[in-house]
């Protein structure tokens, strides 16, 4: 995600309705256009202040910012790390039907978890256990293992030295118009939508780039 200051919001790469029936237009329209717009206008805003920051990446701001001044550091953390979930989020859920049988990820998927229904049930756990707002992932580690993590509000794996594959937002913005507080009945809905071509994507950058 080679994104720099000025930061804009990046159009959703499919209609806001096109995830019907699983996801919704208007949550859809809600968390592109408010959500994560907000954390865009808000991070453009601290790093107007700060020149000598302008020139870092999303990445870079998100891995450097414990060492900003104090000051910043958790506003930037929170606003970069909204900015980067969200992009990363709306990037891995596709209205086409992904085939997740066609890409090498599965494989590894299957000897690391067993199966596709035994990861399902392990990321669903995982996507249920948040407790409050966050992000259950799907991330390889630094030996090359794949793992099911949980992340808090915008925390993101990448200062954990994770190298992130697939997500799901959990915050209650991202399925209460619609699923309300049935956060089980969004996550199903969501493994109908998962772009497994991006996570496939990830996958190869994790370990090829
Ligand atoms: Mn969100």
């Amino acid at each position: 995600m080679n994104l720099c200051y000025p930061f804009i919001n990046p159009p959703l790469p499919y209609a806001y309705d096109a995830l019907e029936p699983f996801i919704d237009k208007k949550t859809m329209h809600l968390h592109h256009d408010k959500h994560l717009q907000t954390y865009i206008d808000n991070l453009n805003e601290i790093l107007s202040h700060y020149p000598q920051y302008q020139n870092l990446s999303l990445e870079q701001l998100l891995r450097c910012a414990d060492y900003m001044p104090c000051d910043i550091k958790t506003k930037i953390k929170n606003n970069a790390g909204g900015v980067y979930n969200h992009i990363f989020f709306f990037n891995n859920m596709s209205p086409l039907e992904t085939n997740y049988y066609s890409f090498t990820l599965a494989d590894y998927i299957d000897n690391s978890f067993g199966s596709y229904e035994a990861f399902k049930e392990k990321f669903t756990d995982a996507a249920l256990s948040v407790f409050g707002s966050g992000y259950a992932w799907l991330v390889q580690n630094a030996c090359h293992k794949l793992k099911i993590i949980t992340t808090a509000n915008q925390n993101t794996p990448l200062t954990l030295n994770l190298c992130p594959i697939l997500s799901i937002d959990v915050w209650e913005h991202a399925y209460y118009l619609k699923h309300y507080n049935k956060r089980i009945d969004y996550i199903d809905d969501w493994f109908h939508v998962i772009n497994w071509e991006s996570a496939s994507n990830h996958f190869i950058h994790c370990n090829c780039l």
